[in-house]
């Protein structure tokens, strides 16, 4: 048995420090409770791309791996947090009506699109031109019950810890934080990486988002809505609109102009009664490719990297985590595309 450090306790590290567990592994998780993204997601999980009607890179891979590893961590932890939902897409053009017609015919595509419907919705605004089609095999975390459940199963498991990463008390070259002995030393920081003065050549991007709570009695609460933002419901009549995309902001504070921007992509699809209960902000963490980074350091071997979930960490983190957990292991590789030396630097 091995002994490893998780630095982050959001969804990258947290289903690392679980996958790890459950392998029989010794795991110290710490956290600072100041997460910047996973406790606020909106935690949908959605296989397909819009506008351009494309499959979520490597889907086919991560929906079934989620699917088992959220279903098992419902069984661990007895809550129910995760459920299949439909996503209503208004087309946004006639092009994008024609990529998902010619799409859904193919047997690639059956399992995610449903046939194009023309019929107009009561209370939608965004059907009037193109009409709309269903996404199947779409699923939501309550990304906030989960992060909570997943955190009292490792604090059961005295495997977590809530605190500050103390980077003076790590010694990278004998794998010791405050004074005790470590196999590896991962880093799953999200949005705050740059503060940690390892792997500080890979550009983790903050992108910030914001999102609205709403009660409406006019809405369905059976399906999403997705038309330049989404509609998704959370509850009796509860839902949550999304999501602004702020590059470059690193702070998580609720603005006035991301109130206008949500309002206006609610009312662009929406034309039903609501009252705004909550707004709260988040900080993804991005990558200029818009692929995860996961790895290992080229000097200090025994520190790892695993970062870069950006808008979709509830769909890639169950099977990543499994991926990143052989690579620290048993040396297995990883996924090119992950890699960090996509970034071209010797001294990352
Ligand atoms: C508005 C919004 C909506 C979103 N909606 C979705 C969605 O619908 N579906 C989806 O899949 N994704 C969604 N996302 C993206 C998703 O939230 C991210 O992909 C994911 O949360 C990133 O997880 P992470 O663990 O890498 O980072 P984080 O969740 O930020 O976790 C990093 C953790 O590390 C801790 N930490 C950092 N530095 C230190 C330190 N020095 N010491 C101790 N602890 C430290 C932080 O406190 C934090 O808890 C959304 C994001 C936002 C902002």
């Amino acid at each position: 048995m091995k002994r490893h450090l998780i630095i982050g306790g959001g969804i990258a590290g947290c289903s690392l420090a679980w996958r790890l567990i459950q392998n029989g592994e010794q795991v110290r998780l710490i956290d600072d409770k100041k997460n910047k993204s996973s406790s606020i997601a909106a935690g949908m999980i959605n296989p397909i791309v819009f506008r351009r009607v494309t499959k979520s890179w490597r889907v086919d891979e991560f929906l079934p791996e989620a699917v088992r590893f959220y279903q098992d961590l419902e069984r661990s932890t007895q809550c129910k947090f995760f459920k299949e939902i439909k996503i209503r897409r208004f087309f946004a053009s006639e092009q994008e009506k024609k990529y998902w017609d010619e799409k859904q015919k193919t047997t690639e595509y059956q399992n995610y699109l449903s046939p194009s419907e023309n019929l107009k919705r009561p209370y939608s605004n965004s059907d009037k031109k193109w009409g709309s089609g269903i996404v199947k095999n779409a699923y939501r975390v309550d990304a906030a019950y989960f992060m909570k459940e997943i955190q009292t199963l490792l604090l059961s498991r005295k495997s977590l810890r809530y605190e500050f990463f103390d980077q003076n008390q790590l010694n990278p070259y004998e794998l010791t934080y405050k004074n005790e002995r470590y196999d590896s030393v991962v880093f799953c920081c999200g949005s705050d990486q740059d503060r940690i003065p390892y792997f500080n050549r890979v550009e983790i991007q903050h992108t910030k988002g914001q999102l609205l709570t709403i009660n409406s009695c006019d809405m369905t609460e059976k399906e999403t809505w997705n038309h330049k933002g989404f509609l998704l419901p959370t509850g009796p009549n509860l839902f949550k609109v999304g999501a602004t995309i702020e590059r470059g902001a690193r702070d998580t504070r609720i603005t006035k102009e991301g109130m206008e921007n949500l309002i206006h992509i609610l009312e662009g699809m929406f034309s039903g009664s609501y009252q705004v209960s909550k707004q709260v902000a988040g900080i993804r963490p991005t990558v200029f490719d818009r692929r995860p980074v996961l790895g290992q350091h080229p000097v200090h071997n025994g520190l790892y990297i695993f970062n870069g979930l950006g808008t979709k960490g509830y769909l890639m983190a169950p099977l990543l985590s499994q991926e990143m957990m052989h690579f620290i292991l048993s040396d297995k590789p990883l996924n090119r595309e992950v890699q960090l030396m996509r970034f071209n630097k010797k001294d990352v």
